[in-house]
């Protein structure tokens, strides 16, 4: 089959791959009908995340179930579904702690041996494991380009907002308007907060945040974004911070925009220490939550994709074949045109 496979560290092609097999009774077969191309592919092909090359790529997807081991008791050949980017078992200690991501037994699909060893989804098959507890149905009436971001990154966005524990009324500031702090911000208007305030440099991108619900944006180049941030809230600060860079000086800026008992969450992936300002931290009792997204809200989510709550579908600006996937890397990382998520099909 056909599939992107990361070769060596920065290098990557498109190649002739085994299809995946059942391995395990409780494995599924999934053709791939979309997938996508996110943040931590490029960070796996240059090494921020440490892999041994050498598999396929890619974590997001929406397929049909092509085949089930003889334990999979849930699913069909046949049926549409879409799962998380890191399947997990359900029974081990770690998740049924309820911290799925740290599962001994599962992996992230497409992030080499180092994750658990799964293929990746931007191919034409991939091998989900524990299918009955990772595979999630799509409703008829939902096309695939609805739920394709479910499974990563609206999770992950959901998490951010459930840890910065948003209420009604609240004044958030989300720093960071890639894929996941947008989806944090339409994950936040579920809660119905007062006052959404997104900060990036992009102004594509805090244009897109403003049409998906952002109150205000703030362009950090060209604006004193705590100075502007102490006008919307009356120099009360703001009631919590979602952080979605994963730099030192949006960590440090999230701390300071906060008022007294803010709450501070962090879902940006930091490659470098941070010095964290922690007198400030003190004084202020603020509430700091971070960590991987928590992929358990999957069902939930697809019901209010379903009931209109959620729309996803206008972070996709481009749409390409696999074959042409390279180029789709191209513009998805260095943003030669204005992009936030492409949309793959086999
Ligand atoms: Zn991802
Ligand atoms: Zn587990």
């Amino acid at each position: 089959m056909k599939a992107l496979v990361l070769n060596d560290l920065h290098k990557f092609s498109l190649g002739e791959v085994e299809k995946p097999q059942i391995a395990h009774p409780g494995d599924a077969i999934i053709r791939m009908t979309l997938t996508t191309i996110c943040g931590s592919d490029l960070h796996l092909i240059h090494g921020h995340i440490p892999s041994t090359p050498g598999y396929v790529l890619g974590h997001e997807f929406v397929g049909v179930v092509e085949a089930v081991g003889s334990d999979v008791k849930d699913f069909k050949p046949g049926d549409r579904v879409t799962g998380p980017a890191a399947p997990y078992c359900g029974q081990c200690e770690n998740c049924q702690a309820g911290h799925v991501a740290h599962c001994t037994r599962g992996g992230i699909l497409g992030s080499g041996i180092e994750a658990g060893d799964l293929s990746g989804t931007q191919s034409e098959y991939i091998r989900i494991p524990y299918a009955d507890v990772n595979l999630v149905p799509i409703p008829d009436d939902l096309t695939d380009e609805q739920v394709l971001f479910v499974g990563d990154i609206l999770s992950t966005g959901y998490t951010a907002v459930i840890n910065a524990e948003l209420r009604a009324g609240d004044s958030l500031v989300v720093y960071g308007a890639g894929p996941v702090g947008l989806c944090a911000v339409v994950a936040a208007k579920l809660f119905s907060p007062g006052q959404i305030i997104l900060v990036d440099l992009d102004p594509f991108r805090l244009e897109m945040g403003r049409k998906l619900g952002a109150t205000h944006i703030i362009r950090a180049d060209q604006e004193d974004v705590l100075n502007v941030i102490g006008q919307l809230t009356n120099n009360k600060g703001a009631d919590a911070a979602i952080e979605a860079v994963g730099l030192p000086s949006t960590f440090q800026q999230a701390v300071r925009c906060v008022g007294i008992g803010g709450r501070v969450s962090v879902v940006g992936i930091f490659a470098e220490n941070v010095e964290v300002p922690f007198p400030e931290i003190f004084l202020k009792n603020l509430k700091i939550e971070m960590g991987l997204g928590d992929l358990r809200h999957m069902k939930r989510l697809i019901r209010m994709i379903e009931t209109g709550q959620i729309d996803l579908t206008p972070l996709i600006t481009h749409r390409m074949k696999l074959n042409d996937i390279q180029r789709g890397y191209e513009i998805f990382e260095n943003r030669t045109e204005p992009v936030i998520k492409i949309a793959v099909t086999p």
